[in-house]
């Protein structure tokens, strides 16, 4: 029996037989001269499911970039983006829908806007619910296009603003986003108070948080966003 995955064999001057996922996914193998196909294989077959998984992983890595078709997240699952029928844009519970016909370069410009769009009312509505929850006052929200914070608050004013990159993440990580937002009203720092200010409004934060370094690496990943 032969092994099922494609891969290139290269004989080389080394004792043993090493296998190496090349950046394209394809499968690479080394080995002596003398180790028979039939042993290669017997050994292929053995890591069979590492080179599966890490294949999986270098191909989906690769789709990094939001095109039609492209499954991207949005308040924590994946939406397709696809050609809006009518140029109706909007989101649905398995697509995100923008004008058809885009470039390349136009895709990503076009999700964006929807993410501030529907970000603008649904982040100020989940705001105003928890400022209301807190007791705290809030001026204002807006929606920006920060990449390397979540959101940030303007304590002297009141207003805080969230990166559109907010709208891809599970909603209950954005209700702790929100939630480090407000406890700045009461502390402007990230002081010991602070956190046990965030801790008292959401017991459970850190496991919320946590979620948000995945999408910090997937958005690491991307390629022109
Ligand atoms: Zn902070």
């Amino acid at each position: 029996m032969s092994f099922p995955i494609p891969y290139t064999l290269i004989r080389a001057k080394r004792k043993t037989i090493g296998i190496r996922i090349l950046k394209d996914g394809s499968l690479e193998v080394r080995a002596p001269r003398y180790v028979s196909v039939a042993e290669i294989e017997k050994v292929l077959c053995t890591r069979e499911n590492w080179i599966t998984e890490h294949q999986n992983r270098v191909r989906t890595m690769e789709r990094t970039k939001w095109q039609y078709g492209t499954e991207i997240p949005y308040l924590g699952t994946l939406r397709t983006i696809v050609p809006a029928v009518g140029n109706r844009v909007g989101v649905s519970d398995t697509e995100i829908q923008i004008p058809e016909g885009l470039s390349d370069a136009e895709i990503p410009k076009a999700v964006i806007a929807l993410y501030i769009k529907t970000g603008k009312s649904y982040l100020t509505a989940e705001t105003n619910r928890l400022a209301e929850k807190y007791g705290v006052t809030v001026r204002s929200v807006t929606v920006n296009h920060a990449a390397k914070r979540w959101g940030s608050c303007t304590v002297q004013t009141g207003r805080i603003h969230y990166s559109w990159r907010l709208m891809c993440v599970p909603q209950k990580t954005i209700e702790y986003v929100i939630t480090h937002e407000l406890a700045h009203l009461r502390h402007p720092d990230h002081s010991p108070a602070f956190w046990q200010q965030v801790e008292n409004w959401l017991a459970d934060y850190e496991e919320r948080r946590a979620v948000l370094r995945e999408y910090e690496n997937y958005f690491n990943s991307l390629e022109g966003i």
